[in-house]
């Protein structure tokens, strides 16, 4: 069907409204103040910036930790302590080694675990408060929109398409049906957090790949409200060991927040190689450690989610210019995965971002050649500095935690160099061994179904996480050969995505016919992990009528 679309021109596009989009956008309008205040040409307006946020209000689709370092904040809106939704200043912080009834509390807490001078709090609600102060400056912020598709012109991008509203899961148009529209910018912003959809595919058609292949861990996460007393407001706490095995990268954390309520979860490299792993139930079953418990205990569970992590680093990252495009914040590989933080690097990218679209649109010149001020402007701050220091620390995991953690030391004294610089990676999808099984599928009435008070299931927890979508819609997962599933990925793997996904997203049904692969995609958490994990890289994430999703509030 051809449809007409209604063509809107910016100066800037941003997509995806998180630290990053949002950081940049900020600090853009600051920019664009002062030049107006100076009554500088060109003409610059904050209004011919826009943002775009496939979630249903700013911050619904925030999942992280969180504890932020305040550095870039700091340099963004200098007096943040006074109006920014700090949950409590780090008040105390520990290191523990669990095995499966023990807890070894570690006699120094590592370095990079430290966190005086940081605050825990809810990204949810930081990125709510940074949109107000965005939207105040007069930029264009739109919820509810996804950008689906990358406009390409020559060797950039010149914007994005927005998805079709009101159309049913036959892809016929409803009494309801939105054409998407065509927006056009001089620069656009990718700022999709990890895995993002449209940065993928200009990854791979404009071969922008880094030395190595982004890896990613899964975070999976859920807020108590506990009994009072159980925990310290502020005391941060982060776990090695069980119920994690030496060879899966990860481990987990529990944070003290105001009113007795607890940030707890559990990241998992997803390079593991049973494939029949489950990090949903690995961190049901964390709760159930004795250091755990005993904090839970008595106390309920508010949300649970799950969103992925981009551990790959500096090797990893993509080159983050293009003709009329920047990619920044987790979508170009700056998270520090030692320190296991990426808000600050994220608004630091943003801003340097922010900076180098001022100077072009002040020049007239938004090539590639122009924007190419951005990566050199990472190199000349903090956040080059930063990351270079643990330029090879994921690598450095990839035989197991032990040798993982000598490598990291000799890495801590050598500034990063460690004893192979660079270190490469592979792809962790490519990690799984192979089962050979015969063609039946998995049972899968045996797994794991929590107690309903301490633990749960996954469809329990998703729940629990808000989300909601318009069911009569196409499928946003796209499987681009679903006879794999059911045939060969049975015989090779029996079928991960239905232990990987966090959400019960992906169901394997006996028919007569043979096995079928049923996806309930209304359950899905954005977490990206199926495009990520899957064996044969067959399924292919996009963004869902926008407003779709879960609803990360207070998380
Ligand atoms: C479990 C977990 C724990 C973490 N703990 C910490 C921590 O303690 N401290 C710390 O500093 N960092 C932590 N991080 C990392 C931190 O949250 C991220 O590095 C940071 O949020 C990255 O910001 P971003 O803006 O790049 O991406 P994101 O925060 O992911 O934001 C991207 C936004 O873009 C939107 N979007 C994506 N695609 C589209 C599209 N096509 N159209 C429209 N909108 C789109 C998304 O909905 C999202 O709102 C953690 C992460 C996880 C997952």
């Amino acid at each position: 069907m051809s449809i007409e679309r209604e063509r809107v021109e910016a100066d800037v596009l941003i997509v995806g409204a998180g630290p990053a989009g949002l950081g940049c956008a900020l600090h853009l309008a600051n920019l664009i103040e002062r030049h107006k205040q100076a009554n500088k040409s060109p003409s610059l307006s904050t209004e011919n910036i826009y943002v775009l946020e496939k979630a249903r209000e700013l911050g619904a689709h925030q999942l992280s930790g969180a504890i932020m370092d305040p550095r870039a904040l700091r340099e963004l809106v200098p007096d943040f302590e006074k109006t920014a939704p700090l949950d409590t200043p780090v008040t105390g912080d520990a290191a523990y080694f669990l095995t499966e009834k023990g807890t070894h509390k570690l006699p120094i807490t590592p370095p990079p675990l430290r966190n005086h001078g940081n605050y825990v709090v809810s990204l949810n609600k930081l990125v709510k408060w940074l949109g107000e102060l965005v939207e105040k400056k007069g930029v264009n912020v739109f919820t509810q929109f996804a950008g689906r598709e990358l406009v390409y012109e020559e060797n950039g991008i010149a914007g994005v398409l927005t998805e079709d509203k009101g159309i049913d899961k036959n892809g016929k148009p409803k009494d309801n049906f939105t054409p998407g529209y065509e927006l056009r910018a001089k620069v656009t912003v990718l700022a999709e957090g990890p895995r993002g959809s449209l940065t993928k595919e200009a990854v791979n058609r404009l071969k922008l790949d880094g030395l190595n292949p982004q890896v990613y861990g899964i975070g999976i996460k859920e807020l108590w409200d506990v009994q009072p007393g159980r925990i310290d407001t502020g005391y941060v706490a982060h776990t090695l060991g069980w119920p994690l095995h030496s060879d899966v990268y990860g481990g987990g954390w529990v944070y003290g927040m105001s009113n007795n309520r607890v940030s707890l979860g559990m990241v998992v490299g997803l390079e593991y190689h049973n494939p029949l792993f489950d990090p949903h139930e690995a961190f049901q079953r964390f709760k159930t450690h004795p250091f755990v418990r005993k904090i839970l205990e008595g106390g309920k569970l508010v949300r649970y989610g799950a969103k992925t992590v981009p551990y790959g680093g500096w090797y990893a990252m993509p080159r983050s210019y293009m003709d009329g495009g920047l990619i920044i914040g987790d979508s170009a590989s700056l998270l520090n995965s030692q320190r296991l933080k990426g808000i600050h690097t994220a608004i630091k990218s943003g801003m340097l971002a922010a900076e180098t679209i001022y100077e072009a649109l002040c020049a007239g010149d938004i090539s590639a050649k122009a924007l190419a001020a951005y990566p050199k402007k990472i190199e000349q701050s903090w956040l080059k500095k930063e990351l270079w220091a643990v330029r090879n620390f994921h690598q450095a995991f990839h035989d197991g935690i032990w040798k993982g953690l000598f490598l990291a030391g000799i890495q801590f004294v050598t500034g990063g160099r460690g004893l192979t610089d660079p270190m490469r990676a592979e792809a962790g999808y490519k990690e799984y061994s192979k089962l050979n099984r015969d063609g039946t599928l998995i049972d899968q009435s045996t797994r794991f179904k929590g107690d309903g008070k301490l633990t749960f299931d996954r469809l329990t927890d998703v729940y629990h996480s808000g989300t909601r979508h318009e069911e009569d819609q196409p499928c946003h997962l796209h499987v681009l050969d679903p006879s794999i599933c059911v045939d060969r990925c049975v015989r090779e793997y029996g079928n991960p995505c239905q232990y990987f996904c966090p959400a019960a997203v992906y169901e394997m049904t006996a028919e007569k016919s043979g096995p079928k692969l049923k996806i309930n995609f209304a359950n899905c958490v954005h977490c990206k992990t199926c495009d990520i994990a899957d064996p044969y890289q067959i399924i292919n994430w996009v963004p869902p009528e926008g407003g779709g999703g879960p609803n990360y509030e207070g998380m």
